[in-house]
């Protein structure tokens, strides 16, 4: 049997001068800069709920379902948000809305917020500014089904959109939220197959 060699380094302990060795200066230096926080104390929490701290403007919050011009859901139930989402969070049960000049909408629009992680696709998916995130972050619930929110409490007649509200005839510029809506950008996908036709007296996109 061949001995192999071992190649051995000894590693010499480094030599602590008498100051290091008493230790006193860096225990001395730690407590100067806990004095330090201690007399500059910057608070960084708030009194919630009583202090409500400033969101910034790109927060994701509880979602928001803008109106149109009639004061309605401008949803048309196309159910690209719910492909969107990663956590299937979204259920959509649609159903006819010729009377308002398109072809449906939604009868319920749920989100289950035991499943949303607040990612934004859905909102990136509406081709009509169906649906926005907000700045509410408050969902607490007693029980799992206070966690499933509907269109009713997404829905703030408040919250105005000029978006046309055909499907998929609006680009939304990403970052400043812009919308393109120049009569070219409509022209060039009003002919896209899906696309709703109004009907003659029904709103018209603005
Ligand atoms: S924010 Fe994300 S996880 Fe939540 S409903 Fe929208 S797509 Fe789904
Ligand atoms: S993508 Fe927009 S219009 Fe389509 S179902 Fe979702 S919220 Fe409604």
């Amino acid at each position: 049997m061949v001995a192999m060699a071992i190649n051995v380094k000894v590693l010499e302990r480094p030599r602590l001068s008498f100051w290091e060795k008493l230790y006193i200066p860096q225990v001395l230096k730690g407590l100067m800069i806990t004095i330090r926080h201690i007399t500059n104390h910057q608070p960084i929490t708030v009194k919630y709920p009583e202090e409500v701290k400033a969101l910034p403007e790109n927060y994701r919050g509880l979602h928001v379902m803008p109106a149109d011009d009639e004061g309605e859901i401008r949803c048309v139930a196309c159910k690209l948000c719910e492909i969107a989402c990663p956590t299937q969070a979204i259920s959509i049960v649609s159903e006819p809305a010729d009377d308002y000049g398109i072809e449906r909408r939604p009868k319920v629009y749920n989100i289950d917020f035991m499943r949303c992680v607040f990612c934004g696709f859905c909102v990136e998916a509406c081709p009509c500014d169906a649906l926005r995130m907000g700045m509410k972050y408050e969902l607490s619930s007693y029980n799992r089904a206070g966690l499933v929110h509907t269109k009713e409490v997404f829905f703030d007649p408040n919250v105005k959109s000029d978006a046309p509200r055909d499907n998929a005839n609006f680009l939304y510029k990403m970052g400043k939220g812009e919308i393109l809506d120049s009569p070219e950008e409509i022209s060039k996908i009003m002919g896209l197959d899906g696309t709703y036709s109004r009907k003659p007296g029904s709103p018209q996109a603005t």
